[in-house]
């Protein structure tokens, strides 16, 4: 399951905590997305589904922001014209053809980069809050 890791602090950058979580649950956490500056951190983090409650509970022990993500993009077909710009954007292989030309959404390959939503002429996709 994926999950969003929300953290603000002047210090954030002195707590290993990603790593700390790593180690002390000892599970393979995949990050597939990661923005960082002084004060904020945002994660997209792959993990295990028998092992997300364990590592939940220990980034919010650490003052971390958890967020499940349930839904990843937004896919509106009745928009969608299957014109496949998303197909070449996209960096993780979510769309797909078919063999009728039809788009597919394999949504679990998601990172939300957002670079889909901008890409699409009909406005057929969205971020997901
Ligand atoms: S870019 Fe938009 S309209 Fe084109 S195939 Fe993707 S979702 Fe459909
Ligand atoms: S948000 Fe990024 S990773 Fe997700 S479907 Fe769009 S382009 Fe692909």
């Amino acid at each position: 399951m994926k999950l969003l890791l929300r953290r603000f602090s002047s210090d954030l950058h002195d707590t290993p905590y990603t790593a700390e979580v790593i180690l002390e649950t000892g599970t393979k956490i995949n990050i597939d997305r990661a923005n960082v500056d002084a004060v904020r951190s945002e994660l997209i983090i792959d993990v295990p589904n028998d092992k997300v409650e364990q590592v939940s509970a220990l980034f919010k022990q650490k003052g971390v922001e958890v967020r499940r993500l349930v839904k990843l993009i937004a896919w509106d077909e009745e928009r969608c014209i299957h014109c496949g710009a998303c197909i070449s954007v996209c960096p993780t292989g979510v769309f797909t053809f078919d063999q009728a030309w039809t788009i597919h959404l394999d949504e679990e390959k998601c990172i939300r980069c957002d670079v889909c939503v901008k890409a699409c002429p009909l406005n057929a996709l969205a971020s997901v809050d």
